[in-house]
């Protein structure tokens, strides 16, 4: 702008410098050739006066000056000319000025010379005698006065160009200084042309307007950011290309990432993940479970529309592991409790269609009827250990909690396993302190009641019990420990599973239903309870309950 204003302003003052100096030139050359022709003319007058008086005498009589004087006859034959021969000069008659002199009374020419460079004026007065007397003087024309003076000329371009550049510099310099002195960001608040005001109000408008969408943008943002922060799923968006526009640190922390550098995939290269990235950028919706170091994720992934074209992709990542394995157990329950309750039933239809049918013998009919008996006891015992279960696995809700003493539910249970232990020679070591728990009985009862059922089941015979309750300083703790046929190694970390027998006819046979220490580890989880166990195989057998 600045060099476009210095162009235009550059060419304007030049031109001006040069149409000024040509129009002054051309004016004080008209007016001189006036002044100079008014001279011819005022000599010419004052000669003709002193021709008609004195004649031809006078003419002769004057010293020669600077114009050429001509006397012509009426006819036109030259009778006096000062500046060359009358005789050898031609007849004037048709001389334009001469003409119109015999004509008018007075009369005037120019001529030029062949090279333009000098011009003649002619001035004739018509005598009372019809004789004209003629003045004429040569004069520089402009062109050769511009010839004759053209060092001069160039002088003054050469100044008109500097003076010109100067100024335009100057000025182009100040009119841009008050338009590069605009704050862009306040342009209100400066002093500049007026004749700016509209524009730089509409700039003021759409810079309040971008500050107020930034804001928005900003503070939308921010509540993105902080849902996305703090979401437990992982969140990727992902362009055509595959780059990551935006992530969580869930996604990240799911992924197993430190940072995320240009595609999606340096994330994760697994087939899976590819297939669902590849699905949803070709606008499907798929929704995958994928296994990542040890975990199950499920992978949901959306395609992302602009205009009816996919642009991008969302994909959420959640941690399902927990879901999937409790899925699994459940499932793995569901068959197992079916396996469970079919065992009983079948012998016990078994039994009753020999005792229908008439093939049991009278004698043996006591013996049929005590395994139906048995088995149905079994059953029992199994449904209670079931339902009892599924009350914990759903948190149980209704159950009533209150103070109560570990040792005085121990004492009881113990009193009811009495007979049981007295039958195999086992005998009970019982160290009771008062502790106080706050939990639910009939839990805690069922709790004490199977690790010391096991710690009789699995013992040997003439063995020992050894219980202990203790306040512990405020932590209750229960010792169930026995002298027993312990548990290998192996299978130490696994009783505690449903179902879980180590020796699994034995524990039929003995009345076992494989879930006693389930709910043993789900009771003690109710009560925010630790349980330890440690065995030695053929040995021994401790169950620890912290309370
Ligand atoms: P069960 O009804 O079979 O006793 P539990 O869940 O109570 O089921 O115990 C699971 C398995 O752990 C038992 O089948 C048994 O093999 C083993 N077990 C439990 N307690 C003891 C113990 N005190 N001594 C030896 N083995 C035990």
């Amino acid at each position: 702008m600045t060099k476009r204003i210095f162009r235009s302003i550059f060419l304007v003052a030049l031109a001006v410098f040069i149409a000024g100096t040509a129009l002054i030139m051309g004016a004080l050359y008209s007016y001189f050739s006036g002044v100079y022709e008014e001279q011819i003319q005022e000599e010419a007058s004052y000669l003709s006066t002193a021709v008609e008086e004195m004649g031809l005498d006078y003419l002769e009589g004057l010293e020669s000056g600077s114009h050429r004087i001509t006397w012509v006859g009426s006819d036109g034959t030259v009778l006096f000319d000062n500046a060359a021969n009358e005789d050898a000069m031609e007849n004037h008659a048709d001389r334009e000025e001469i003409q119109e002199a015999m004509n008018g009374g007075t009369g005037e020419s120019e001529r030029y010379s062949s090279t333009l460079s000098q011009r003649s004026y002619y001035y004739a007065l018509a005598l009372s005698d019809g004789s004209v007397l003629r003045v004429s003087g040569e004069q520089y024309t402009v062109l050769s006065l511009v010839v004759s003076i053209w060092y001069y000329i160039l002088l003054v371009l050469v100044a008109a160009l500097a003076l010109s550049l100067f100024l335009a510099s100057r000025v182009s310099k100040a009119i841009i200084r008050p338009i590069n002195e605009i704050d862009l960001e306040h342009p209100e608040e400066g002093d500049t042309y007026e004749e700016l005001a509209p524009l730089l109000g509409r700039i003021a408008a759409q810079n309040r307007q971008i500050r107020a969408q930034i804001d928005e943008m900003k503070t939308k943002q921010q509540e993105f950011a902080t849902i996305t922060e703090n979401m437990n799923e992982g969140l990727l968006v992902i362009d055509q290309e595959t780059e990551v526009l935006s992530y969580n640190n869930a996604a990240l922390r799911l992924l197993g990432a430190s940072k995320v550098e240009g595609s999606v995939f340096s994330l994760n290269r697994s087939e899976q993940f590819r297939h669902a990235v590849d699905q949803a950028l070709h606008g499907q919706h798929s929704f995958d479970l994928m296994e990542l170091s040890d975990r199950t994720y499920q992978l949901i992934a959306n395609p992302v529309y602009e205009h009816g074209k996919v642009v991008g992709a969302v994909l959420l990542l959640l941690d399902v592991t927990e879901r999937e394995e409790r899925d699994k157990l459940r499932r793995e329950f569901t068959a197992n409790v079916s396996h469970e309750l079919k065992t009983p039933l079948t012998s016990i239809s078994g039994f009753a269609e020999l005792m229908k049918n008439g093939m049991v013998k009278s004698e043996d009919i006591a013996h049929f009827a005590g395994n139906i008996y048995n088995e149905a006891q079994r059953l029992i015992v199994l449904v209670g250990d079931i339902i009892r279960l599924s009350q914990l696995d759903e948190g149980t809700t209704g159950l009533e909690k209150s103070q109560i003493d570990l040792a005085e539910i121990t004492k009881a249970v113990v009193d009811r396993l009495h007979s049981a232990a007295e039958q195999r020679g086992i005998t009970f070591d019982l160290q009771l302190e008062s502790a106080m728990v706050q939990g639910n009985a009939q839990i805690l009862d069922e709790m004490v009641y199977n690790l010391c059922d096991n710690a009789i089941k699995y013992n040997r015979d003439q063995g020992k019990v050894r219980v202990s309750v203790s306040p512990n300083a405020g932590h209750p703790k229960l010792v169930v420990s026995d002298t027993g046929i312990g548990i290998p190694y192996a299978d130490q970390a696994r009783v505690f599973e449903r179902f879980y027998r180590v020796d699994k006819s034995h524990s039929k046979e003995i009345g076992g239903t494989g879930l006693g220490l389930s709910i043993v580890k789900h009771g003690a989880a109710y009560h925010d309870a630790k349980v330890e166990l440690e065995s030695v195989p053929g040995k021994s057998t401790t169950v620890q309950v912290l309370f």
